[in-house]
């Protein structure tokens, strides 16, 4: 894949695959293109060349007759909603409920009924340890109570890759480990591929299949994670290593 942003070329021919139910994580130095990954899986960004395939299914563009082709926006739709995201900076719909903001894309995009959304919701919650807020605002709730919500909420469109970007990142620090416990149990306990992005290293040694090290839209090396943080193969990864722990 190919992101320029006008003349600047974020991801220059950049090429991976994550596998069904495999953990990635991807680390490396801030304004390296690791959002702008994420985003683009999450059809959030126009993707400047190449394809970005998930579950088989092209995304943005296919391959017809050896041309590049846009795919259309209602087969677009579809395809993104097996991609589930949470971000930095939780964004709840401030104006809904908890659980109003948990049954609304099952609703309006999957077309569960509100009974089928409002019980699949309840559980989610419940496994995120927030059912007993289901009816308080975003407003007065933590921020490590609004990112287990925006996991839930991501969560209830059965998502086959989950995007994680920096979720504790805004966190204050007692609330890190919250949120890192809730999505090590998803981890145990779905097959749900992710691609993460964290810097919390501990976290991404345990839940990861895979590290990728990432610099300036390529990547740097790949490797598991006992290898990466113990002994990695490239200097500017032992540098971002040292200059993060
Ligand atoms: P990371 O998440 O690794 O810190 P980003 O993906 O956010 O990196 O950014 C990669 C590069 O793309 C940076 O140089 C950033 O300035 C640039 N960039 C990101 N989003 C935009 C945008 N909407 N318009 C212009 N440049 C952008
Ligand atoms: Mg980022």
């Amino acid at each position: 894949m190919v992101k320029k942003f006008g003349d600047h070329t974020v991801l220059n021919d950049l090429n991976f695959t994550v596998s069904k139910g495999e953990r990635v994580t991807l680390i490396g130095p801030s304004g390296s293109g690791k959002t702008t990954i994420l985003r683009l899986v999450m059809t959030l960004e126009e993707l400047t060349g190449g394809y970005i395939h998930v579950g088989g299914n092209p995304l943005q563009y296919e391959e017809q007759g050896g041309k590049r082709m846009r795919i259309p926006d209602k087969r677009r739709r579809r395809t993104t909603t097996d991609i589930g995201m949470v971000f930095q900076h939780f964004n709840l719909f401030p104006n809904m409920t908890v659980m109003e903001n948990v049954i609304e894309a099952p609703m309006h995009v999957m077309g569960l009924s509100k009974a089928a959304a409002v019980e699949k919701a309840e559980s989610l919650l419940d496994k995120v340890g927030m059912a007993w807020k289901k009816d308080a605002r975003p407003s007065e709730l933590s921020g490590g109570q609004q990112q287990r919500i925006a996991i839930a909420r991501a969560l209830a469109m059965d998502p086959e890759i989950l995007l994680l970007d920096e979720v504790t990142s805004a966190l204050d620090p007692e609330l890190v480990g919250e949120v890192l416990a809730v999505l090590k149990d998803i981890a145990a306990e779905t097959d749900i591929s992710m691609l993460i992005v964290t810097h919390e290293m501990q976290f991404a040694r345990d839940v990861s299949d895979r590290v990728m090290m990432f610099d300036q839209g390529s990547v740097v090396e790949q490797a598991s994670p006992e290898r990466i943080f113990s002994d990695p193969e490239h200097q500017r990864t032992r540098d971002f290593l040292h200059a993060i722990l």
